[in-house]
């Protein structure tokens, strides 16, 4: 193979990575990083090299090896799940500073494959890459990182990746206030090029623990070019959709959905049996696997999202009759019983036009029982699906502009998980309204009043054996476990429940409304006071 040789100079990254690219294409052949060493190096001393140059170049040191090569340079044989695709290929390339090829071994020990080509190469990896070692970025996508991982990251990126860095250091932080926090960083495999980020706080896994009944996903906003946000919500005992995991994928990244289910059961393994039901949005479709992962759960898509998107169809291709042919579709929607449907869609099938039709059987018809009525889950109830939806995105609205940055979206949505944020949303008279009918009004009154204080409470909520700590900052209460007593003078005096034990159950969503705070308890605490 000619055209790459001994003695090739480049000027910049971009110049080599572009050519690199087309002479891939060309010869069918494709390379993966076996290592990169930056230019500049916090390790050794600052080098005489101006700025632009560290830029430019980026590298000191590359070396690619060949896919079916079985070992990295300087590590142990890597042991692959598909053992076949390692077969020691001698083929390799080396560049050193000023990126001037100093070793080029071209010949392989295998045949070419276009098919497999096609398959694998993808413009840009090497462009982008971040210098981080793939026998680390492998190994890492597969698990839920440790701090110490994430310093030895931190480590391999500085100077190198300023995003990565500010990233990983935005983790460490999580580590150091959350040590339960699950985090996950994902890498193309051989690429050390970053796809996608699971969390899930202690706080949120607390959350699906306690409420696994019934869950939500969708993708809820886009971070920036590159990268979107997949948030999966439970329902808790108020009935207000509660954040339990944040996926920031690149787009098109392949089996997303089910990668997202699985880290979530693997963040909180007891709700593998108890979710019955996930709910998604009409933009994610391969919901296929989830159900091995959720045995006990039904997948369904939001009815009212699918006849969005098939109403847009109707719209765009122009269908004439267009209110006919929507109130089909909504009757399909809300059919109460299959034979219904199937009524309804042989209307369908009369009235609209091919391209539409075929655009529905494609698309909707196969899957109708993830979103008719008639094959609902829990039939004649309305889903909530859509409102802790908007509930959600109103609230990341406030906290994400996009276009963010990696590590501005990670602060950003833990900056969420805040108990001023949940007071903000309180719909406090509501809750009023329940006590005044059962309490007199005097007492109905002052308990008003404390949701009121409620709602603008901005404490630092941390469990202990004891219970939950609300800590003000001037000072700390202390709510009981069963979220039924307080350490505030107000609950010691009067055995009302008090704004910390209300900002307490919002918190952990357990319901503000509860006859049981009302009785006078009668056991021992009264007389500790
Ligand atoms: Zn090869
Ligand atoms: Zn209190």
């Amino acid at each position: 193979m000619g055209d790459l040789g001994l003695g090739q100079e480049f000027h910049t990254w971009h110049q080599f990575s572009s050519f690199f690219d087309d002479w891939c294409e060309k010869h069918k052949v494709l390379f993966i990083i076996a290592s990169l060493k930056p230019l500049i190096s916090l390790r050794q001393n600052p080098l005489h090299y101006q700025p632009s140059l560290a830029a430019t170049l980026r590298f000191r040191f590359v070396r690619l090896i060949c896919k079916h090569s079985g070992t990295y340079v300087g590590q142990s044989t890597v042991q692959r799940n598909r053992l076949s695709e390692k077969i020691d290929c001698p083929a390799s390339i080396t560049l050193r500073l000023g990126l001037v090829v100093i070793e080029a071994s071209l010949e392989h020990n295998h045949k070419l494959s276009e098919v497999e080509f096609a398959h694998y190469f993808k413009r840009h990896q090497l462009e982008a890459s971040m210098g981080l070692p793939i026998r680390i970025t492998n190994s890492v996508s597969k698990r839920f990182l440790a701090p110490d991982l994430i310093w030895n990251l931190e480590d391999y990126s500085k100077a190198k990746d300023k995003g990565m860095c500010e990233l990983l250091s935005q983790l460490d932080g999580l580590f150091k206030s959350d040590p339960g926090a699950k985090v996950k960083l994902v890498f193309q495999e051989d690429v050390a090029v970053l796809n996608s980020i699971f969390l899930a706080t202690s706080h949120m896994r607390g959350l699906v623990q306690r409420f696994p009944r019934c869950l939500y996903m969708d993708k809820a906003a886009c971070v920036n070019s590159e990268f979107e946000l997949y948030s999966v919500l439970c329902q808790d005992s108020n009935g207000r959709g509660r954040e339990c995991a944040y996926c920031v994928a690149r787009r098109g990244v392949p089996d997303l959905v089910i990668f997202i289910v699985a880290s979530l059961v693997q963040s909180a393994p007891d709700i593998k049996l108890k979710v019955k039901c996930l709910t998604v949005g009409a933009g994610i479709t391969d919901v296929d696997a989830v159900e091995e992962v959720l045995p006990c759960a039904r997948v369904q898509i939001c009815r009212l999202q699918v006849l969005e998107a098939l109403y847009c169809k109707a719209r765009e291709l122009a269908v004439p009759k267009e209110d006919k042919v929507r109130n089909l579709l909504h009757n399909m929607a809300n059919a109460s019983s299959p034979r219904v449907y199937s009524q309804y869609l042989s209307d369908l099938e009369d009235l609209a036009p091919l391209p539409f039709l075929q655009y529905y059987l494609e698309h909707w018809h196969h899957n109708k029982g993830t979103w008719a009525e008639c094959w609902a889950f829990e039939r004649n109830r309305d889903c909530p699906f859509l409102e802790h939806m908007s509930f959600h995105q109103q609230k990341l609205r406030s906290a994400l502009s996009p276009p963010l940055g990696l590590a501005a979206c990670v602060r950003g949505l833990l900056e969420l998980q805040a108990l001023r944020v949940e007071m903000a949303a309180l719909n406090e008279e509501r809750v009023s309204e329940l006590y005044r009918a059962v309490c007199p009004p005097d007492s109905a009154a002052l308990i008003a009043e404390e949701l009121g204080l409620a709602k603008h409470a901005n404490y630092h909520v941390k469990e202990v054996p004891e219970g939950f700590l609300l800590d003000g900052g001037i000072c700390s209460f202390l709510v009981s476990r069963d979220l039924a007593t307080c350490s505030c003078s107000i609950y010691v005096s009067s055995r009302r429940p008090c704004r910390h034990l209300f900002a307490t159950r919002l918190w952990t969503g357990q319901p503000l409304y509860d006859p049981g705070l009302l009785h006078s308890p009668s056991g021992s605490e009264g007389q500790d006071t």
